[in-house]
């Protein structure tokens, strides 16, 4: 067979994000003996490293994100996983030598790679209402996990029904005087074991079929939300509170990838069960990807799946499919 040429400081495998899903498959390939190098954001952090306690990583009850994630890296770079904390601000298709490949740039330096693994996971939701951007760091929040402890003895609202929301209602409650959840339904969307907790919580009380209107506030912070009832246009009320803690939902963080590989309709990567995207060499995973069930295990097990079909797909440029 004829030789294919690849130039030498290629890497096979690179990986954008440092989450569980870019960590799992910076395991699996690092693990493989393919050369892999992994970008870790140093804007954005992995929305695990502020989930205070994690009950269903199976073997690991109880284990917090930040802890999880530092296993995750430690137990990939013992298979000799190169870690950066670089922003990946562009990738371009490229030849490299005989094969085609990817250039990557960052904010230090350009790179190559055969194959592309996309783990950039999702951020935030915000309300978009009027004083939720002036009140952000002053009452307004994104990281029960982070500002809790400065509600000692307060009070506190949480916005959404979702499991984030409810789950950092409860983990407020460690803190705050009373916690008020905000969520535009008459249910909650969270798993029932948290709905039963947070149902029990004396400390957490529940405004129902209610949306945000404003975040209030003063020159010390915010003071309150002014609230209206779904369907009453003008049925409003305002609560009361120190902090408005905000968990309507994700955003894919897919920017950089957007004119390349197709998104659906939320700006989610369109992935198919081998993790493969639209363009050929570049795979996605975790909460970045359009999917119905986003959870550490998810993110873990769609890592492993990009890596497998990553190093396949570089067997067969090499000419070494087995
Ligand atoms: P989510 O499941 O999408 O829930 C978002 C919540 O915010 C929903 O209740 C939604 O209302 C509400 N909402 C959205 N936009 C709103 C708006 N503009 N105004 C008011 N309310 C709004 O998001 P999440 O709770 O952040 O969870 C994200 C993913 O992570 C999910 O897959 C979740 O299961 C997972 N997660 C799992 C755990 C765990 O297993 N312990 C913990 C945290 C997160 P509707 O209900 O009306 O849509």
């Amino acid at each position: 067979m004829d030789q294919i040429n690849i130039p030498e400081d290629v890497y096979d495998v690179i990986i954008i994000g440092g989450g569980p899903g870019g960590l799992t498959a910076g395991l699996y390939a690092s693990r493989a003996n393919l050369r892999v190098l992994l970008f870790e954001g140093n804007s954005t952090v992995s929305q695990i490293t502020v989930t205070d306690m994690i009950e269903n990583y199976p073997g690991l009850p109880g284990v917090t994100g930040t802890e999880l994630v530092n296993r995750f890296k430690e137990q990939a770079r013992s298979f000799n996983l190169e870690i950066r904390a670089e922003q990946v601000t562009g990738i371009e298709e490229t030849r490299l030598g005989d094969v085609p490949g990817l250039k990557i740039t960052t904010d230090r330096d350009t790179y190559h790679t055969l194959s592309l693994i996309v783990a950039t996971g999702a951020n935030w939701r915000k309300l978009g209402v009027p004083g939720e951007e002036d009140f952000i760091g002053r009452g307004v929040s994104f990281c029960a996990t982070c500002d809790a402890p400065f509600y000692r003895n307060r009070d506190v609202v949480v916005v959404g029904g979702g499991d984030t929301a409810v789950q950092e209602a409860i983990f407020l409650t460690k803190f705050a005087r009373k916690v008020t959840i905000i969520h535009r339904r008459n249910r909650l969307r969270a798993t029932g074991i948290l709905q039963e907790r947070a149902m029990a919580n004396e400390k957490i009380e529940f405004a129902w079929e209610s949306v945000v209107k404003s975040v209030l506030g003063d020159n010390a912070g915010v003071t309150g939300v002014e609230i209206e009832k779904v369907g009453s246009p003008g049925d409003t009320r305002v609560i009361e509170a120190d902090g408005a803690f905000i968990f309507v939902g994700l955003v894919p963080t897919t920017a950089v990838v957007k004119d390349l590989v197709n998104l659906d309709e939320g700006g989610y990567i369109i992935a198919d069960a081998t993790m493969k995207t639209s363009m050929a060499g570049v795979f996605a995973c975790g909460d970045c990807i359009s999917k119905t069930f986003r959870q550490v295990v998810t993110a873990c097990g769609d890592g492993a799946t990009a890596a497998y079909n990553a190093e396949l797909y570089i067997d067969e440029l090499k000419g070494q499919t087995y």
